[in-house]
């Protein structure tokens, strides 16, 4: 039994056959993204009792291997399922830090009141997190733009084909070693406008990180590559095509005046951790920062004359990626030779050094694991 620092015992019940040193040092030599997990899963289970309370126990560390689920289990049937996503880097000295694992853990919550899940204690997420990680710190990359994601989830798993909220849950974290995102140098991304597919409407989920959302953009998803796109663009067509935002990253605009302007939270698209951070780092650099309504029409004319200087996406996965082309069948904004731009650079720079321990991190958004 461990005691963590934040104050919840999970039980460890190590692997019996985690990977050699030299498995994992093939991994680590080439992570790429999703591939490859750590040899172990930190879990803790909720359920109802028969006076209808609530609550979590048994939090626990365990091998890596596939969960057990009765066919009728809730997730496979209904999709009451959430996630999130962050991840631990290693600084200079061997130390490994993780950045506002608190915020994530606010929005896990905030998706479990929408997809009516238990909320999890901060402190289990936290301290699971806490826990996989130290277990498994050997597979924490130091590579350049390396990191290891922490994939931490919520399925229903009550076997009951009933339709109503599940009476048993359970809540895992998993670890997955990344290297870049996108693969290789940092170049302007195209993006591809889905027309036919919305990925969220008014009153659905999309503020919420729930698997569903995601089996609904795949499509849309699909379309972008085959028009030779990395990432697809969601627009409120109910709303003068406002802009919402990519299938895993928010969007920013740099303006000629060097103001900033993103897609206000309006219930339809999800409120990034890197979105937020990115807008307190420019701000920090003296730079305005608009939340409000931007169109595809702003976005297109904006672009022709000028008034729109760079465009880029934020996520934890990719960081911050510059975006060169918005295009369909009808649009072409932007163009295939463009640079990553200045403004773009500047904040990814100071939040990636916030990250990484090489720039100081002025917000106590670290937290050391
Ligand atoms: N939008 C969507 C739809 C996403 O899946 C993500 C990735 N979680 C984001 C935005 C960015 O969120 P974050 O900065 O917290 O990774």
């Amino acid at each position: 039994m461990t005691q963590t620092a934040h104050g919840v015992e999970f039980s460890r019940q190590l692997s019996a056959n985690p990977k050699s040193a030299e498995e994992r040092a093939a991994i680590l030599a080439n992570p790429g993204f999703g591939n490859h997990f750590t040899d172990h899963t930190a879990i803790v289970d909720y359920s109802v009792d028969e006076n209808g309370k609530g609550g979590w126990h048994n939090p626990r560390v365990e091998a890596y291997g596939p969960i057990s689920l009765d066919p009728s289990a809730a997730v496979l049937h209904y999709g009451q399922e959430i996630f999130e996503g962050l991840k631990a880097y290693r600084h200079a000295d061997g130390s490994v830090w993780t950045f506002r694992p608190e915020a994530n853990a606010a929005r896990l919550n905030k998706s479990a009141r929408r997809l009516a899940l238990p909320e999890l204690p901060a402190e289990y997420f936290l301290g699971a997190i806490r826990e996989l990680v130290t277990v498994d710190k050997e597979w924490v990359p130091d590579g350049d733009g390396e990191s290891l994601y922490l994939r931490p989830f919520m399925i229903a798993t009550e076997a009951f084909l009933g339709v109503r909220a599940a009476r048993e849950v359970s809540f895992r974290v998993i670890a997955s070693p990344a290297g870049n995102y996108f693969g290789g140098e940092l170049k302007p991304v195209s993006i591809w406008i889905s027309r036919e597919y919305a990925r969220a409407g008014r009153g659905g989920t999309g503020a919420a990180k729930c698997g569903g959302n995601y089996a609904a953009s795949l499509i849309a998803q699909q379309e972008a590559e085959a028009n030779g796109c990395k990432q697809v663009l969601f627009l409120d067509q109910f709303n003068d095509n406002a802009v919402e935002e990519l299938g895993g990253m928010n969007v920013f605009f740099v303006m000629k005046d060097g103001s900033l302007a993103t897609p206000a939270l309006t219930g339809t698209i999800l409120e990034g951790v890197t979105r937020m951070s990115v807008i307190q780092v420019a701000k920090d650099m003296g730079r305005e920062v608009a939340e409000r309504k931007i169109t595809l029409d702003e976005w297109r004319d904006g672009v022709a004359s000028g008034e729109i200087t760079e465009v880029f996406a934020c996520g934890t996965a990719a960081v911050i990626t510059p975006i060169g082309v918005l295009k369909d069948a009808t649009e072409f904004i932007g163009s295939e030779d463009a640079k990553a731009g200045e403004t773009t650079m500047a904040i990814r720079e100071r939040l990636l050094g916030i990250q990484t321990g090489t720039s100081p991190d002025t917000h106590g958004w670290l937290t050391r694991l």
